[in-house]
């Protein structure tokens, strides 16, 4: 089935839209954890990482190349940002279309809260 993300693709739903090409969409992510929050998604529906194949190579590795070129445009290149592909139930994965997001604008503290 698909997801909210299609929809997004098709125009179906709006979203703030920051790059777009044949392979990749980017848009600004409805609910920002950070100053920068942008979600990358592939074109093609991708459940999760553990449903990609040879033939999704060239939209995974862009989707890498398009987080930078718009970390630059957003002005967070040199401090830095993070990159972020979660993956079912343990990832916290909420949209079952894959995506990377791109969370910046701020230092973002440790990669994973402690264990107390
Ligand atoms: P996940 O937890 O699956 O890695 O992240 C899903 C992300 O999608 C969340 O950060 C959530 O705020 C975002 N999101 C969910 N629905 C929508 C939507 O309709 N539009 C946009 N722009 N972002 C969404």
């Amino acid at each position: 089935m698909s997801s909210i993300f299609a929809k997004i693709i098709a125009r179906e739903i709006p979203a703030d839209i920051v790059y777009e090409d044949e392979l990749v969409l980017a848009f600004r992510d409805i609910a920002p954890q950070a100053p920068v929050h942008i979600l990358l998604i592939p074109k093609r529906e991708i459940a999760t990482a553990n449903d990609t194949g040879p033939v999704d190579e060239a939209a995974l590795g862009r989707l890498v190349r398009v987080a930078a070129k718009i970390a630059a445009s957003e002005g967070i290149a040199e401090d830095g940002y993070r990159l972020i592909i979660n993956c079912n139930e343990h990832g916290g994965q909420e949209v079952f279309h894959l995506h990377m997001h791109l969370l910046g604008g701020r230092h973002l503290g440790p990669m994973l809260a402690r264990r107390q």
